[in-house]
C-alpha cells in the first residue's frame, strides 16, 4: 500500500526520530516506499516523520533541479544520477555558519504553504546508507538546504520554526487552518 504523507497538526511531526539500529529488508522497503511517496507528491525530500514514523531516516532526490549546487560524497564527486534518490540513515549535520542564504521553501506536510527561510549554505553530513555503511557528504546550495530541512524533520523541527516573523506572520492563518483540518481528520 502506498504511504500517505501526514500534515502539520499531526503530533508525529514533532517527535524526534529514534536512531535506526537494524539495517534490514524492512528498512530498505520503508525507504523505497518513502521515495515512491516523495516522487508521487513531486517533492525533493521526505523524512520518516512525514509518513508517520519517528525514525532517523530521510530520502532526497534532486535530479532535474537546475539550481547550482556542488557536492562531495566520500571525497569524490559522483554524478547526481548515480547517488539519487539518496537515503540518509542516522544523519548528523554540521553547518558552516557563513554564508547564509534566503530561499522560499515548501514542505510536503504543509500543502500550498511556502515561505522564505534563512539557512547556512554549506553543510557536512555524516550518515549511514541502507546497509549501515558510513558516509560523509559535503554540499551547498539547494542540496545543503534540502539536507538541513529533512534533518530538522528528524529532530521534530519544522521549516516554520526557522522562519523570521516577517515570513511567518502572513502564513499564520493558513497554518492554523491546516492544523485544525488535520486535527479534525485525525478525530474521525
Ligand atoms: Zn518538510
Amino acid at each position: 500500500m502506498a504511504l500517505s504523507i501526514v500534515h502539520y497538526g499531526d503530533p508525529v511531526l514533532r517527535q524526534k526520530g529514534a536512531p535506526v539500529a537494524r539495517f534490514d529488508a524492512a528498512l530498505a522497503r520503508l525507504a523505497e516506499e518513502m521515495i515512491d511517496a516523495m516522487h508521487r507528491a513531486d517533492g525533493i525530500g521526505l523524512a520518516a516523520q512525514q509518513v508517520g514514523r519517528a525514525l532517523q531516516l530521510c530520502v532526497i532526490d534532486l535530479r532535474g533541479m537546475d539550481d547550482h549546487f556542488s557536492w562531495r560524497l566520500d571525497a569524490s564527486s559522483p554524478p547526481l544520477e548515480l547517488i539519487m534518490p539518496l537515503a540518509l540513515v542516522n544523519p548528523e549535520v554540521t553547518v558552516r555558519p557563513e554564508p547564509v542564504t534566503r530561499y522560499e521553501e515548501g514542505c510536503l506536510s504543509f500543502p500550498e504553504i511556502r515561505g522564505e527561510v534563512l539557512r547556512p549554505d554549506w553543510v557536512s553530513v555524516r550518515f549511514q546508507d541502507l546497509h549501515g555503511h558510513p558516509h560523509e557528504l559535503e554540499c551547498d546550495g539547494l542540496f545543503g538546504r534540502c539536507i538541513q530541512h529533512e534533518v530538522d524533520h528528524l529532530n521534530g523541527v519544522l521549516f516554520i520554526d526557522r522562519m523570521e516573523p516577517g515570513a511567518l506572520d502572513p502564513l499564520k492563518p493558513a497554518i492554523d487552518r491546516l492544523q485544525r483540518a488535520t486535527a479534525k481528520a485525525r478525530s474521525r
